[in-house]
């Protein structure tokens, strides 16, 4: 029987058994919700509390700056939105061709409402210019500069501490979206001049649907949801069990300092050196020098990531490719395109690895990667001879 071999982990991550335990009790004995003035509900105020601190202490921010909110979408929405609402007369924002689609897809819905959109081009590695970011700012019309920490695609690190430098000298807000960065980079929201930023939970050990938003306190705020919770930034009774999960996912990186990253690179670096020592006609995309430690994109000449993907699978192994999947088809990903890779022959699979991974599973794997890559050289060659 096989194994399962879980090497998707920017898609999402398993939940830590220790925040499992820790949020349990707040689906069933401590239900109580936290607006209420009794003290059966003021000990889950408390606990809400303990996880804004931890998230302020990760990232350096004041506790009363973080805002839970369902999602990293959510919070990436808000925050544009918030910037336009408190800048109306200003009508352009800058972005990047990288971005997550709850921001891209943003971009286009505002296009349609008059604004100036300017994306960010990237070479063929993935890495955007800060001479093309500061040419491209509009005195008194640029309301916002939203650029990623971390893509998740091919994992390159974007030097977000210029980016905020630029912004702050120009007077303009800069969102950040550090989804994937977080526990893997380290972030202070102050020296890094962000003024908004999202995170997810799941990308975490935490459950799915949790996010949260940071808002400093030296700007204006416009919720998307109004209500009076979340000291009136973001509306809704707060999803207590989720909030406490995130607060313990937190808390298991602050405690380990970034010390399990140094496994995980070696991990992956493994992967990457076997695979090149192994598998011809083989390529690994992104900025090789500036990456996150647990991501590698890597291509096979003459196949297609889609399908390496769906024989693994058979094997119980589990990575990603950049594709997005609808109902109707498979939509190239707008990552890879950005970076004028030709994914008409040949498209990469991104593996992603997390803490739970081992080396037995990186052996197993290469070695069934190998023979995956040769079987579909073969049969492509097979049926164009035919
Ligand atoms: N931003 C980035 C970079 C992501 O990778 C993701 C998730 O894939 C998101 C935002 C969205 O996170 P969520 O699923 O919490 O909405």
């Amino acid at each position: 029987m096989n194994t399962e071999i879980y090497f998707d982990n920017n898609a999402t991550t398993k939940c830590d058994d220790e925040v499992l335990k820790e949020m349990l009790p707040y689906l069933k004995e401590n239900y109580g919700n936290p607006s209420s003035l009794y003290s059966f509900s003021k000990q889950v105020k408390d606990k809400i509390q303990k996880a804004r601190k931890n998230i302020a202490q990760l990232i350096n921010a004041n506790e009363n700056e973080i805002i839970f909110t369902s999602c990293a979408s959510e919070s990436n929405v808000s925050a544009i939105m918030n910037a336009i609402n408190n800048n109306p007369t200003k009508k352009h924002i800058i972005t990047t061709k990288m971005e997550h689609t709850s921001i891209i897809e943003t971009m286009k819905y505002l296009e349609t409402k008059g604004y100036e959109i300017t994306y960010l081009s990237v070479d063929e590695k993935g890495r955007i210019s800060l001479k093309e970011l500061q040419k491209a700012i509009q005195k008194e019309n640029t309301a916002l500069i939203a650029i990623m920490m971390a893509n998740n695609e091919i994992g390159n690190i974007y030097p977000i501490k210029e980016i905020g430098k630029i912004a702050r000298q120009n007077n303009i807000l800069f969102h950040c979206d550090v989804v994937q960065a977080i526990g893997k980079i380290k972030i202070n929201v102050k020296n890094m001049n962000i003024d908004t930023l999202s995170l997810s939970g799941h990308k975490i050990h935490a459950p799915k649907g949790i996010g949260v938003l940071f808002v400093k306190n030296e700007i204006n705020f416009t919720p998307l949801i109004f209500g009076h919770q979340e000291n009136e930034k973001r509306g809704g009774t707060e999803n207590v069990p989720y909030i406490i999960a995130m607060g313990k996912a937190i808390e298991i990186i602050l405690e380990d300092n970034y010390k399990t990253n140094k496994k995980i690179q070696y991990l992956r670096d493994k992967i990457e050196n076997k695979i090149k020592e192994r598998i011809e006609g083989s390529y690994v995309y992104g900025d090789l020098e500036n990456r996150l430690p647990n991501t590698t994109n890597v291509a096979f000449e003459g196949v297609k990531g889609e399908e390496i993907l769906l024989v693994l699978e058979n094997y119980g192994i589990y990575v990603g490719t950049g594709s997005a999947c609808n109902a109707k088809n498979i939509e190239p990903s707008h990552v890879l395109t950005a970076m004028g890779i030709d994914l008409s022959q040949s498209s990469p699979i991104r593996i992603s690895l997390g803490k739970y991974n081992t080396e037995e599973e990186v052996d197993k794997f290469v070695e069934i990667l190998e023979r995956t890559v040769k079987c579909l050289r073969m049969r492509s060659k097979k049926s164009e001879k035919k």
